[in-house]
């Protein structure tokens, strides 16, 4: 039993529908296992530059520091394309203000789910693998980083410059992971090109020495970036830099049915896996998808992205396994069933809305 700060802050388009989905699960899980969740909701994105002019408050930031946690719908649309600070300026200032460096992503294609992808079935069955990125160092930050023109034109360079305390945390946060699941890590970087790539290397083989009972694996992005099409069930936990990890991660994101489906966490230490809220971590939860105007409001919303996330959430920063199962099993039981958002049923198929999906997840959890 214990007590929890949560700060939602669900954005814009179909951010507040999902994040009220998360939150009647959350609300469910409280109820059957005796613990007490308490929200603060604020703007942030687009509903933040209409009623305050920026999209990311001084004061959110500050009560996001106070929190335990952290779940996040989604920003931007087309309403604030034109707008000075754009919407999204909100991700990047969180993670920054709250020192997220690990992003963790998961891409696992649930059981009677495989037709939805566009990779063969035989390939992406059991496919279950997590992604950790790399998130505030760096290509994206490294300096120098700038643009000049010289007498051969135009010129422009960007670094990737990463330290070994930088390396040294994210590779750990991947074998602590690995340790509950089928414990291998795949630690992808250029090697055969890179000096940052040969340090990086160095460090996991150097941290591999801490985890006997984990196998760690090398490969090169560019070989990487086959296998995940072709042998993606191989893959267990999956470490890389924030570029790398930029792409890979998206490129194994279609391995799986629907961009509503996908979870994501950011944390800014080690999982606090197993220590039933005893250690609390902070984290930033959001599902992958952005805020679907064009279906904002007409109750087709997938809220499966977001209600993982929250499941992440319990496992990651308040280390509630049991807690988290009860939501994965409950929203693997209602796709087991046959229940469809409008995004992943087949054409012949008929849908649920985002509140019926809701209430069937939220009917599992009770009832596990
Ligand atoms: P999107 O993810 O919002 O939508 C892409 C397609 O997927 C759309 O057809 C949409 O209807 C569908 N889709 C997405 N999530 C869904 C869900 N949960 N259920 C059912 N269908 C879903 O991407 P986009 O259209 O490129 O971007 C729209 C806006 O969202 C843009 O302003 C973009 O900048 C923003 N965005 C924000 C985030 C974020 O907040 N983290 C991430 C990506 C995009």
């Amino acid at each position: 039993m214990g007590e929890f700060n949560i700060l939602l802050l669900p954005g814009d388009g179909i951010g507040p529908e999902v994040t009220e989905s998360a939150t009647q699960v959350l609300d469910s899980v409280a109820a059957k296992f005796g613990h007490s969740f308490h929200y603060e909701n604020d703007l942030v994105g687009g509903s933040a530059i209409d009623a305050y002019g920026v999209p990311l408050l001084e004061s959110t930031i500050n009560t996001a520091k106070k929190s335990d946690a952290v779940l996040f719908g989604s920003v931007g649309g087309p309403k604030w394309d034109d707008a000075e600070i754009r919407p999204e300026a909100a991700i990047i200032g969180l993670r920054k203000s709250l020192g997220l460096f690990a992003n963790i992503r998961p891409v696992r294609v649930a059981p009677g789910m495989e037709d939805a992808s566009p990779v063969k079935n035989d390939r992406v069955r059991n496919t279950d693998m997590i992604i950790i990125r790399e998130l505030t160092g760096g290509l994206y930050y490294g300096k120098p980083k700038r643009r000049w023109t010289n007498k051969a034109g135009r010129m422009a360079v960007d670094s990737m410059v990463y330290s070994e305390r930088e390396v040294d945390r994210i590779i750990r946060v991947a074998f602590e992971l690995a340790r509950g699941r089928k414990k291998k890590v795949t630690s992808v970087d250029k090697a055969n090109v890179l000096q940052v790539g040969r340090m990086w290397r160095e460090i996991a083989n150097e941290i591999a020495l801490d985890y006997p009972d984990v196998e760690l694996e090398h490969q090169l992005a560019d070989s990487c970036a086959m296998l995940l099409v072709t042998k993606p069930s191989d893959f267990d936990v999956l470490v890389t830099s924030n570029m790398f990890g930029d792409i890979l991660s998206d490129e194994a994101a279609i391995l799986t049915a629907s961009l509503g489906m996908l979870p994501s966490a950011s944390l800014a230490g080690l999982p606090s896996i197993g220590s039933s809220g005893t250690r609390k971590v902070r984290g930033l939860y959001e599902p992958i998808h952005g805020t679907a105007p064009d279906i904002a409001g007409s109750g087709k919303a997938n809220p499966i992205g977001e209600i993982v996330s929250a499941a992440f959430m319990l496992r990651y920063s308040f280390g509630m396994e049991l807690e988290a199962k009860a939501i994965e099993q409950s929203v693997e039981g209602v796709l087991a069933e046959g229940l469809r958002t409008a995004d992943i049923a087949g054409s012949n198929e008929s849908w649920v809305t985002t509140s019926e999906m809701t209430a069937a997840i939220v009917a599992g959890v009770k009832s596990i």
